[in-house]
């Protein structure tokens, strides 16, 4: 059985598959392109021809428009396509809608690149599935023991608890535009908030995509035409960059709040003048990610980008043998972060 580094590359454009011919996840428009999930650091614009999940090709569209990809073919979790020598299929990632690990199979060797995940529930995507394989390729944004993301559900209630106390202010919340938002309305649903939920108008076109796809969210208002006294006691969805500028400002008393998995940061949440802190994660924590890793059974991980050493070390403990890629380019477009106001 050859062994995976044989046959899948690591190319300064990315992963490649040799006897497939194409690229996972490439930071740069090429050929061909698997593209594991919607985010722009992931997905990039201008792929001849690209093959992901029917929901990541219809989230890329309403991202980049015409520019997103030359022709497209999606696959259903679980079917299996053959390209070149190479048989591959999708499953869940469970990181947002859409999202996939790629499984590749090659004279029956096995790599699983998982793109980002997390193990949580998420009322917006399927979960997880673990798939064995010779080869984990892995993410690692969270891979320090100091971070354990507390339940999403459990922090929904302190945002709810917080609205109560205060009724008479607006609580806006800072949430990436793929994911988070559309995870942080579902889950104010299910918590029973059945009130309208006012978004930022860079948050609408993708809630509207999601719609589209099946996930109900439910009353959603753009807060352009909200009169100011309507937004007395709501909640406000807006990009990490509103909630810190002169946008949020506008609104009743804002109580700024942010959902990330930098929250478990205190010093991250003080400088984006974050008030309320809501660590809700749409990436593995430390647990999630060694659960992981003995799920899939993997002898062999590689890690793409994050804090691999950590992780690496772990691994190793338990005789994985790991690798880091220091994959350049991912990750940095994922704006989980709040800016802090004034810069940029
Ligand atoms: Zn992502
Ligand atoms: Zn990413």
């Amino acid at each position: 059985m050859p062994h995976p580094e044989t046959w899948l590359k690591v190319l300064p454009q990315g992963l490649y598959c040799e006897p497939g011919g194409f690229f996972v996840d490439p930071t740069r428009a090429l050929e061909r392109a698997i593209i594991t999930h919607a985010h722009s650091d992931h997905a990039r614009p201008g792929h001849h021809a690209v093959l992901a999940s029917a929901e990541t090709l219809a989230l890329m569209r309403t991202r980049m428009g015409a520019e997103a990809f030359g022709a497209e073919q999606s696959l259903a979790w679980g079917e299996r396509l053959r390209i070149g020598e190479v048989e591959v299929w999708l499953q869940p990632a469970g990181h947002v809608l859409g999202s996939a690990q790629v499984a590749m199979q090659w004279r029956g060797s096995r790599v699983v690149v998982s793109g980002d995940y997390k193990r949580q529930p998420d009322p917006t995507t399927p979960g997880f599935v673990p798939i064995a394989c010779d080869v984990f390729v892995t993410e690692a944004t969270f891979a320090l023991p100091v971070f354990r993301h507390p339940k999403a559900e459990a922090e929904i209630g302190r945002l709810l608890a917080s609205v109560a106390l205060f009724p008479e202010r607006t609580h806006v919340v800072g949430c990436y535009a793929l994911g988070k938002c559309q995870r942080l309305i579902a889950l104010l649903r299910q918590a029973g908030w059945q009130r309208p939920i006012y978004l930022h108008g860079a948050l609408i076109p993708l809630c509207q995509t999601y719609e589209q796809l099946g996930v109900a969210l439910g009353d959603i208002r753009p807060t352009t035409v909200a009169a100011k006294r309507e937004l007395v006691g709501a909640i406000v969805l807006a990009p990490p960059m509103a909630v810190a500028d002169r946008w949020a400002r506008r609104l009743a008393e804002p109580v700024v709040c942010a959902a990330s998995g930098w929250m478990r940061v205190r010093q991250r949440a003080r400088q984006g003048g974050v008030e309320l802190p809501l660590v809700i994660s749409d990436h593995a924590d430390w647990d999630e990610l060694n659960a992981t890793l003995d799920d899939v059974g993997a002898p062999e991980v590689w890690v793409t980008h994050g804090r691999e050493e950590a992780l690496i070390h772990a691994a190793a403990k338990r005789g994985i043998r790991g690798r880091a890629l220091r994959l350049v380019g991912y990750g940095d477009e994922d704006d989980e972060t709040p800016t802090a106001p004034g810069s940029a």
